[in-house]
């Protein structure tokens, strides 16, 4: 079976940014599952699974407009430290979600001064050119309920977030 819009797809991946470097990988770890066509995984990853089959291992070099987007500036913000709710998240690197508008985003500390804090809420791989690993181990038509729900239903595991 080939993948199409409406299929659940498992696959195991390794993610290597533009230095070759290993940003994540699901080896050790349970394959990924998703559903095809619904927006579950990165475009340029969905885009490069069409047509896959069972036992297909492949590499896709995913641009940054494919992946989690472009950098943009506007999205790297100075916040008065007296914002914060929790002190104990003021700290270098830490990460949080927030939301801007409509869309949940990560947030990132990526200055501290003493009164102003700088938050960049670029996805943390935003602006890389990426690279996947995958295997396809596989494939099968997604049911009625997952259509619905836009998301897979994985044995026990049934995550549902607010739709
Ligand atoms: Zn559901």
């Amino acid at each position: 079976m080939s993948i199409q819009d409406n299929q659940v797809v498992s696959f195991h991946y390794t993610l290597t940014d533009g230095d070759g470097k290993v940003l994540d990988t699901s080896d050790g770890r349970e394959p990924l599952d998703y559903l095809q066509g619904h927006g579950n995984i990165i475009p340029g990853l969905e885009k490069e699974m069409t047509g896959k089959a069972i036992g297909d291992k492949f590499s896709a070099v995913i641009t940054p407009e494919e992946g989690y987007g472009l950098r943009e500036e506007g999205l790297v913000q100075s916040v008065q430290r007296s914002q914060f709710q929790d002190p104990d998240q003021i700290q270098l690197g830490a990460q949080f979600q927030v939301k801007a508008g409509e869309e949940q985003r990560i947030a990132t500390i990526t200055g501290i001064d003493e009164e102003i804090i700088t938050v960049d809420m670029n996805h943390p791989l935003a602006g890389e050119t990426l690279t996947f690993q995958v295997e396809i181990l596989a494939v099968r038509d997604a049911t009625q309920e997952e259509l619905s729900h836009g998301h897979v239903h994985s044995g026990d595991h049934h995550h549902h977030s607010s739709s």
